[in-house]
This record gives structure tokens, C-alpha cells and sequence, in this order.
């Protein structure tokens, strides 16, 4: 059988991007290693139009966020489970001068408008230190895990799921057709995140992973948050008493293990914010697929033009995937190029940008 196309990688973006293909091509393969810890697993899945620490608008928020938000709420009805979770995001000020900060750019910059309210004090007793905050909206989070469970489940029905490792040196390809091992097909799509870097038919040093951290705690006494709290990390409320807390940022790792000095930094920060008691109840770890300048890579490889790589999402797949994998879906059904700003080739031969 001729397969139309292969995708390589079910995390958020192979998943969601099988989504908006399944329709335009009828036979697709998925080939990926549920085996792996991927970053996928360990994302907290928030959603946020800002960048907290700098008070500037995330790269093309206005465009992206309305389609990626009506994507997952579309989702929502068909698998008739709960996947988007609209929470505010209270962002905690250090001093006055953030207060301050933070009122110029509500009044006279085009952030304002996703800054719902600057407060002068915050409603929540157990705060440490009670500077004010800005609330944050649109924002809250995504179950990206249930969103890649039910398609699994789907792929599985349908006998095009094949779970293993991919071989690159088996992959034998020329302008007209892809052989994989027994597989043939027209076309073949990679998004394999992080591990992108093994990946010999596109540059590696596109990438500049960074490796994360989050811990899950429960708390002893009965503690409700209203909204994600964020100052240097966030907390985030997941199920009733208990708070997911991330995250590290780390571009000079050296294994993908959990670390016994993230998990301090996350329950120091923690400590700093509120005074709670909780235990610890999970702890995880995995790479970001970062890229060096934080734009994702998408489209076509220069020499064989039935490969195509789909990766790069960072720490905001959540935010971009839905909405790339629209624009991705539909130029590939009419053999359009994507937008330089994420064209795998737009780095110079030295790899800057
Ligand atoms: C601690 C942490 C917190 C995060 N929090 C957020 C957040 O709140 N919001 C947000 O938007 N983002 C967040 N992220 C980032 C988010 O997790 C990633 O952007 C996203 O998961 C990337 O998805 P992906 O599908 O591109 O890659 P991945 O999730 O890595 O999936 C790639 C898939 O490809 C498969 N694969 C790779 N190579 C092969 C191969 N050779 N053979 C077979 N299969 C292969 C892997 O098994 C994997 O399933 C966070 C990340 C971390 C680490």
C-alpha cells in the first residue's frame, strides 16, 4: 500500500498536526516511541499571551491565540471531555516599581489590553509578601496528554500507529517516494521535539534545547487558588489541594533526569510565594525543543521536498501548535511554502539569524 504521508513523533505537534491532516490525506502512518519520557508528558500545558518576566506581547499572540483557543474548544465538544481549563494568571510584583511598571503598560501599550487588572493587594492570606500583581487574561491551561490519548486511541483503531523507535538509516527516499523498512508513502512528516537534534537530514544546530523541571505537591490543609499564581515560578492548581509547580529553565544539562537541585529551586521559590504545607508528590523532567531564535521550524527540506520537518515549539506548543498546524496543514495540501519567519532554512550558513 502507498501511504500519502508518514508522520514521525506523536507528542502536541505530531498529534495535533495528524488532526488537521487526517482529512486531507486519507492514508496516514504514525510512527513514534510511546517509550520515551517526552516533553509532552511533563508540560504543565499553560497558556499565556505575555512574557511575565519582560511585560512584552508573545510573538504574533493576537493572530495565534484566538485560532489555537477555538481549536481546543472545538476539540472539547468532539471528545466530549474536558481539555481547556480558562484560568487567570495573578502576576506577583516584587516592589513598587513593578506596580508601576505594570500600570504604564496597561494604559499605553498594546499588552494592555490582556491585563485585566493591576491589584494593589492580592485576595489570598497565605502570601508570604502581598506587593499586588497584575491579572492576566486570556490564559489558563491545556490537557495536552488526554488531546494525544485520544488520538492515540483513534490511530490504534484505525491500525496506523506503529510503536518504535524511528530508524533514520532505513529511510530510503527519492522525489517521488519514501521507503520506510516495508512502508512506502508520498510524503513524510518529523516532528520528534527534542530528539529533532538526532535527526541527520536537518541541521541540528537549529536547536538549543532546554531542559525542565516540575513538581506536583499536595497540600496538608484544604487551600483553594482562584487563578495561576506566577513570580519566578508558577502555581498552578490542578485537582483540589493539589498544585503542579514549575518551572526550571536549563540549556547546560547533562542527562534528562530529574535533579534533586531543580527540585529544591522549585520548593524555594515555592516557599518564597506562599506559606503552605504540602509534601512533594511527583517530580518530572524532560527537553524543551527549543530553538535558538525561539521561532519554531516548519516546512519543506531544500533538497528532498517530500520531507518536511514540523518541531521547534519551545515552552509554548501549547499556544502555537494549534495554529501552525492549520497554516502547515493547508499549505501542504496545495504545495505552499510556509513563512520565512519559520522556514528551517532562514538561519545563515553560521547559524545565526
Ligand atoms: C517542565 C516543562 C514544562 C512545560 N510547560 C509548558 C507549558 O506550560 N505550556 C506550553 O505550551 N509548553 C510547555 N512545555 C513545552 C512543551 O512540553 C513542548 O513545547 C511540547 O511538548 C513539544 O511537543 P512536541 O510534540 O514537539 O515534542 P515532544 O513532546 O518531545 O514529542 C515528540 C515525540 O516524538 C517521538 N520521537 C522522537 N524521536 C523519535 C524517533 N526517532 N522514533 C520514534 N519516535 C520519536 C517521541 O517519543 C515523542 O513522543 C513544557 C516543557 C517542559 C519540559
Amino acid at each position: 500500500m502507498l501511504y500519502d504521508l508518514i508522520i514521525v513523533g506523536q507528542g502536541i505537534a505530531g498529534t495535533v498536526l495528524y488532526d488537521h491532516l487526517k482529512d486531507k490525506f486519507k492514508n496516514i502512518v504514525i510512527i513514534s516511541n510511546t517509550n520515551f519520557v517526552d516533553s509532552t508528558k511533563v508540560a504543565s500545558g499553560v497558556y499565556n499571551p505575555i512574557s511575565l518576566r519582560r511585560c512584552v506581547l508573545s510573538w504574533k499572540i493576537n493572530q495565534i491565540m484566538p485560532i489555537s483557543l477555538s481549536y481546543y474548544q472545538k476539540l472539547q465538544k468532539e471528545i466530549n471531555q474536558n481539555i481547556i481549563f480558562p484560568l487567570n494568571i495573578i502576576k506577583l510584583f516584587f516592589n513598587k516599581s513593578d506596580l508601576d511598571m505594570w500600570k504604564v503598560k496597561q494604559n499605553n501599550t498594546e499588552v494592555g489590553k490582556y491585563i485585566k487588572e493591576i491589584y494593589n493587594k492580592i485576595d489570598y492570606k497565605n502570601l508570604n509578601k502581598n506587593l499586588g500583581g497584575a491579572l492576566i487574561s486570556p490564559s489558563g491551561y491545556v490537557d495536552i496528554n488526554l488531546i494525544r490519548e485520544f488520538f492515540l486511541n483513534k490511530m490504534k483503531e484505525k491500525n496506523i500507529f506503529l510503536n518504535e523507535k524511528f530508524d533514520y538509516s532505513s529511510l530510503k527516499i527519492n522525489s517521488s517516494i519514501i521507503k520506510y523498512k516495508h512502508i512506502q508513502a508520498k510524503k513524510i512528516v518529523f516532528c520528534e521535539g527534542d530528539r529533532g537534534l538526532l535527526n541527520p537530514f536537518f541541521n541540528e544546530k537549529m536547536f538549543n534545547p532546554c531542559k525542565g523541571e516540575v513538581i506536583t505537591i499536595k497540600t496538608s490543609k484544604d487551600f483553594s487558588l482562584k487563578h495561576i499564581l506566577s513570580k519566578e515560578v508558577f502555581i498552578l492548581p490542578k485537582k483540589t489541594n493539589v498544585f503542579q509547580i514549575g518551572s526550571t529553565y536549563d540549556r547546560d544539562y547533562n542527562s534528562r533526569n530529574k535533579t534533586d537541585q531543580a527540585k529544591d529551586f522549585l520548593i524555594k521559590k515555592l516557599d518564597k510565594i506562599l506559606n503552605l504545607d504540602y509534601k512533594v508528590i511527583s517530580h518530572k523532567s524532560s527537553i524543551r525543543p527549543t530553538v535558538i531564535d525561539r521561532r519554531p521550524i516548519i516546512g519543506s527540506h531544500k533538497k528532498h521536498q517530500n520531507m518536511y520537518i514540523f518541531n521547534g515549539f519551545g515552552s509554548k506548543s501549547v499556544t502555537l501548535v494549534p495554529y501552525f498546524a492549520k497554516l502547515f496543514s493547508y499549505n501542504l495540501s496545495i504545495n505552499k511554502p510556509m513563512i520565512t519567519e519559520v522556514n528551517p532554512y532562514r538561519f545563515n550558513e553560521k547559524l545565526t539569524f
